[in-house]
């Protein structure tokens, strides 16, 4: 789990997946994608109240957040 979470790769990695492989029409392969990118970015969030930044903007993923003015000491999820 150390690449970097990208929605908009991961997106499109499934609907070509979905269409390539599985032979989906294209509104079944994006609606499947917008179901995996969604529930990936909820796992990628940090679930602090005061925070709700991704887990990159995270030094080493679970310390501090480096997101300006953000005052969360620990990844939670
Ligand atoms: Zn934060
Ligand atoms: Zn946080």
């Amino acid at each position: 789990m150390s690449n970097k979470f990208d929605p908009n790769e991961l997106y499109n990695r499934v609907v070509h997946y979905y269409i390539d492989k599985k032979k989906y029409s294209k509104e079944k392969a994006n609606q499947i994608a917008q179901r995996v990118v969604q529930r990936e970015k909820t796992r990628h969030t940090c679930k602090n109240e005061n925070c709700g930044h991704l887990m990159e903007d995270h030094i080493r993923t679970k310390e501090t957040c480096m997101v300006l003015d953000c005052d969360c000491r620990q990844f939670v999820s």
